[in-house]
């Protein structure tokens, strides 16, 4: 029987293919280019064109005064480069307002045509490339324009949203529904009167908007607009051009450009970064993605007897450990960065990238703009021919300098597993995840007090510091926290489960590491069941609005929870060493009190201004009883209430009882 490994949440993933694949073998003569004048380049001296296409037999570009429509207005013939693997061509005019294509011969015939690999800008539906004067679609103020500085990458407060979920409901307010410029638009409200856009997001408090893939993807027909088709946008096509179903005029190139570039701006002007979500693992096509047209079979991994490998699970998987592969990574992230302003990068399935490229992109980020985050989703859908100790896994993080992973162990503790929606977790009254939640608050990290071999996922601490972890109990996929809530506790009240809502992310956002939630969530936001809801319509994914009056409460509670964090560096501790030495767990018998835990922040923990901070966490139906040091405690967090300022009261220690379902925090100022 073949080893195996627990690389997935939850999928077990044989370990085939220990070896590299022997498919590999003919690529190494390959030579590669990554100058970053591939594919197209305009200057003084006219419009220069350079596709890699190391093995064509022959190679065009067609030259179109038309993004989707017409015939090719010139044919130009390309010249070989055998050194690299380029094919060029160039003509003396600036081709400005015009569209490219690439055709290469392959085996004989000629194959289908393609914007290429690098489009910058593209026509609609991304089919023809556009060649447009990128600096003309800068924003006012672009030159001075930066996110915000990061010091520490647990400073971090991520919102993770889709552009359409975000502001299509009529209840946003918002003019431009369902585009970049939604970002764009303050002093718009829900008909109750409260804030939603950029000003609701100021109000919460996060410090980072994590967009879903907002590069060129395939699913939704640009043409058609008024179908208002919803996806997710996980199906790239154009990696370096912005979706045009976001701008408001897609059969624009420039549009797409520079709407995007506003957002970004008038984010950045809010003090707020910009992640993109990020999908280099796969491409939307096989024989007929960009990547196929332009060098068939090199960019993509294959099994020995040619099939593609698959550990994407939608058809194909790229080939990060290729060279030319690699640097497209790396130059294209370089790319949003330099271009677009881009403050981080989530990793779609990042392990089925290979350590080596992920390191490489952080360190290049890093040259750019050092408070640039990067992170991912530390597993594979399905198996790949890369080698498993290659892949950047969860369990591998440690192998990666600035590179942080999603903890699946905290998400299913807390809330039941993904994959069972009536599942409960340790918020939600099922015992045995204790010690899950623990490894979680330690942000995955060696620490005397937890017992990582009781862990539900992990058996081991991976994580060398707590910056390598991103903590969350819901995102886009699977059932919403509203959504999860309301399946595992079918018996009750909406009131019970706002109550175990605030619970579990009061976990995410007092754990170290860097917290993470997903759009909606602070106003009870459901998807109407739909966990899979990536191509659902907006009826089922549109935010509504008017929940943000109805579950003020809630709201409160997560505004609070942000500014809880943002005020204490105890909870944002940058080294493992740290949190060993100052997070200081109590003894607790989970066998008599299940579902409770409680903890101590010591010592001015990471500089706090507080002496001590107490967290105690009830995940049971019943009210518990702690034993505290005797002191002067001050109430940070009380019966499902939460103050920063820790004015909710006072308290002199010794048993206290903590309420079912609920966080109790206090502080001992000094
Ligand atoms: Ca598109």
């Amino acid at each position: 029987m073949a080893l195996t490994l627990l690389a997935s949440a939850g999928t077990l993933i044989p370990a085939t293919a220990l070896a590299q694949s022997a498919y590999d073998a003919q690529f190494t003569e390959y030579p590669t280019y990554s100058g970053d004048d591939l594919e197209l380049l305009v200057d003084d001296s006219g419009t220069h064109f350079r596709l890699w296409s190391p093995k064509a037999q022959e190679t065009r570009v067609l030259l179109y005064d038309n993004g989707h429509t017409g015939k090719a207005f010139q044919t130009l013939p390309m010249t070989f480069d055998a050194a690299n693997g380029t094919w060029t061509a160039s003509l003396p005019e600036k081709l400005y307002g015009k569209f490219y294509t690439f055709q290469i011969r392959h085996d004989g015939k000629w194959l289908d045509e393609t914007p290429g690999v690098w489009a910058k800008a593209v026509g609609v539906n991304g089919q023809r490339a556009a060649i447009i004067d990128l600096a003309k679609t800068n924003p006012a103020g672009w030159c001075c324009d930066r996110g915000p500085e990061v010091k520490n990458f647990s400073d971090v407060i991520i919102y993770e949203m889709h552009h359409r979920d975000f502001s299509v409901d009529p209840s946003s307010g918002i003019a431009n529904k369902g585009k970049f410029l939604a970002l764009t638009e303050p002093g718009t409200t829900t008909p109750q009167g409260l804030a939603t856009g950029i000003d609701h997001l100021k109000e919460l408090g996060i410090t980072h908007v994590h967009i879903l893939p907002s590069y060129d993807y395939n699913s939704v027909d640009e043409a058609n607009l008024q179908l208002n088709q919803y996806n997710w946008g996980y199906d790239p096509q154009n990696y370096n051009a912005p979706e045009g179903s976001y701008s408001t005029n897609p059969s624009d190139p420039e549009s797409r450009v520079r709407e995007m570039k506003q957002m970004v701006k008038a984010l950045h002007d809010a003090g707020i970064g910009v992640i993109m979500d990020v999908v280099y693992n796969h491409t939307a096509e096989n024989d007929g993605s960009n990547f196929e047209l332009t060098a068939p079979g090199y960019y993509h991994r294959h099994w020995d007897d040619g099939r593609y490998s698959d550990a994407s699970g939608c058809g194909n998987e790229t080939a990060s450990d290729r060279r030319q592969m690699h640097d497209y990574i790396v130059n294209s992230v370089k790319y949003w960065a330099d271009e677009y302003h881009i403050d981080g990068f989530r990793f779609d399935l990042m392990a089925i990238h290979d350590t080596e490229t992920m390191n490489d992109v952080a360190a290049e980020l890093k040259k750019i703009n050092p408070s640039i985050f990067v992170y991912g989703e530390g597993w594979t859908a399905g198996d790949s021919p890369l080698a498993i100790d290659r892949r950047a896994l969860k369990e591998n993080v440690s192998a990666m300098t600035d590179i942080a992973v999603f903890s699946d162990d905290l998400r299913d503790a807390v809330k039941g597993h993904y994959s069972n929606a009536e599942d409960r977790g340790f918020a939600t009254g099922k015992p045995g995840n204790e010690e899950t939640v623990k490894i979680g608050i330690v942000a995955a990290t060696a620490h005397p007090q937890v017992d990582f071999s009781k862990g539900n996922n992990s058996k081991f601490p991976y994580a060398k510091s707590p910056e390598m972890i991103v903590n969350y109990v819901s995102c886009h996929d699977d059932l919403t926290l509203t959504d999860k809530l309301r399946k595992s506790m079918p018996e009750a009240s909406d009131s019970l489960r706002q109550a175990a809502a605030k619970l579990a992310q009061t976990i995410v956002f007092t754990s170290q590491g860097t917290p993470f939630m997903f759009a909606g969530e602070e106003v009870f936001r459901d998807k109407k069941g739909v966990h899979n809801s990536y191509k659902s319509p907006d009826s089922i994914n549109a935010i509504d609005w008017t929940l943000k009056s109805r579950n003020a409460d809630l709201f409160n509670y997560y505004k609070g929870l942000t500014a809880l964090r943002k005020a204490h560096p105890a909870f944002r501790m940058t080294s493992a060493e740290q949190i060993a030495r100052h997070l200081v767990f109590d003894k607790i018998d989970s066998a008599k009190q299940p579902n409770l835990i409680s903890y101590s922040l010591k010592d001015n923990a990471n500089g706090d201004e507080w002496k001590e901070i107490k967290v105690i966490l009830n995940g049971a139906d019943t009210p518990q009883t702690v034993n505290i040091a005797k002191g002067d405690w001050r109430i940070v967090a009380i019966d499902g209430k939460i103050s920063p300022q820790a004015d909710l009261g006072a308290m002199q220690g010794g048993k206290t009882t903590v309420a079912p379902c609920s966080a109790l925090i206090l502080a001992r100022v000094k």
